[in-house]
């Protein structure tokens, strides 16, 4: 399989699928897509569903990395990762939820990372170390170095604003070692992402030290998110005999809701798709007005979305032939302020007994405002976001069994001043030291 640019329009530039991760983002400045979209068969999906999440996800991967990677190998790497599960929860008749929250993180970005990680050590080079350099504000980076530990070939480095993320999310990155870097940076998220592209622009650098990113956008973490949506499908039409559900989707980059799209383009049966925003409500506004605004953020209690201008902007019109009515013809959008995000944790927790994390309590809210019948994807687990969640329903939340091992292990990071030349050192003692 090839990959092109969303933005060459003529497909002039091929790139092989280790190019297209390596590089995540199209020199062109547009997103990689696929050459040509896989077609599922659907009694295929259900009888692998029925099995287990990797049996299915071992049928949807190859469909797209079947040329690239020997199949046994693949079933290995996938058998691997996905070592939990994602169940579908019923809310009430033809009202679930779908839980994306089981795996090592406790959030759904394992489900893209572990795969990444996974495919890269099967691409890159086993005499030439890659290091996979990241900036984070809590939650990616943990899951990408849980995605990536132990990853043979592979360093990862982690950059993490001083005293701006919280105890738990520094725990899940400075406790792993082995291969995971992490680097307390002496500034803030905006410095640490600085410093990540003052790095890939400096190309002297990158010709003796192969660097690549795990940015969201790379489509070794997009494409195996549209795996579960078939997982959940084939769980709902178990379930309610009913064969098109509305899917809502708490967004902020849009990546998660652009894989139910891609899911949707390969045969996926879908009445429509709902995105619920937070207060940054870039998607919603276009929809209305039909003009794209981005903008800067706006801080909120699901801060995971707090994202103005949403890189997989572009690959969502892409899918729809970037077509605004066709777009439209599919998708709904909502925005709500934190009230109301609080509100509907509140209402969650006494109307159906369990907590839920403030970003999928915005999935819940597009659920009763659309009155939808089908599912909403929960992102997080709620214990990740214990002050919220102490502020609304007035206790704490159980630390699930993956977050409470943490506590009292020791954490090991190196501090670093927020200068390039520093970072460009310490990566290439770190690539020395290991060759
Ligand atoms: C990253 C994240 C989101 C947003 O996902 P996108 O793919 O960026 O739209 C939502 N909820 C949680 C908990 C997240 O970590």
């Amino acid at each position: 399989m090839k990959y092109y640019s969303t933005r060459d329009k003529e497909r002039k530039n091929a790139y092989s699928l280790k190019e297209a991760a390596f590089l995540g983002l199209a020199p062109d400045g547009g997103l990689f897509m696929p050459e040509s979209i896989p077609q599922v068969n659907l009694d295929e999906v259900r009888r692998l569903a029925a099995l287990s999440y990797p049996d299915l996800a071992i049928y949807l991967a190859g469909l797209f990395f079947g040329d690239d990677i020997p199949s046994e190998r693949l079933e290995l790497m996938i058998r691997h990762a996905y070592d939990f599960d994602c169940p579908l929860r019923k809310l009430e008749e033809g009202k679930y939820v779908l839980e994306l929250f089981h795996g090592p993180t406790a959030a759904f970005k394992d489900f893209g990372a572990r795969f990444m990680g996974g495919m890269l050590s099967l691409l890159s080079d086993k005499d030439r170390k890659l290091t996979v350099l990241t900036a984070t504000s809590g939650d990616t980076g943990s899951a990408v170095a849980a995605g990536f530990h132990k990853v043979k070939s592979i360093n990862v480095v982690v950059l993490y604003p001083q005293g701006k993320v919280s105890p738990l999310q520094e725990a899940q990155m400075t406790t792993l070692g082995d291969n995971i870097h992490p680097v307390c940076v002496k500034g803030s998220f905006d410095d640490c992402q600085a410093l990540v592209k003052a790095v890939f622009n400096d190309y002297t650098f990158r010709q003796s030290i192969d660097v690549t990113s795990a940015n969201s956008i790379n489509v070794l973490r997009w494409i195996p998110q549209s795996f579960y949506y078939f997982y959940a499908w084939a769980q709902w039409y178990a379930e309610t005999g009913r064969k098109r559900p509305d899917i809502i989707v708490p967004s902020g980059n849009y990546g998660n809701l652009t894989a139910g799209m891609l899911a949707e383009a390969m045969g996926l049966p879908v009445h429509r798709f709902v995105a619920g925003a937070n207060a940054n409500s870039v998607i919603p506004d276009y929809l209305e007005s039909g003009v794209y605004a981005p903008r800067p953020s706006i801080r909120t209690v699901a801060n995971a979305m707090d994202v103005g201008a949403p890189s997989n902007y572009e690959r969502m019109m892409y899918l729809y032939d970037n077509d605004f009515y066709k777009l439209n013809g599919k998708l709904s959008a909502y925005s709500y302020s934190d009230e109301w995000i609080k509100e509907a944790i509140r209402k969650i927790y006494k109307k159906y007994g369990f907590i839920s994390d403030p970003h999928a309590a915005v999935g819940y809210l597009c659920l009763e405002a659309t009155n939808a019948e089908g599912f909403y994807l929960a992102t997080a687990h709620s214990a990740k976001f214990s002050e919220v969640i102490k502020e609304t329903i007035g206790h704490d939340v159980e630390l699930p069994e993956q977050l409470a091992h943490l506590s009292g292990k020791e954490k090991s990071y190196i501090i670093m001043d927020n200068d390039c030349k520093a970072l460009e050192q310490y990566i290439r003692k770190l690539v020395k030291k290991e060759a």
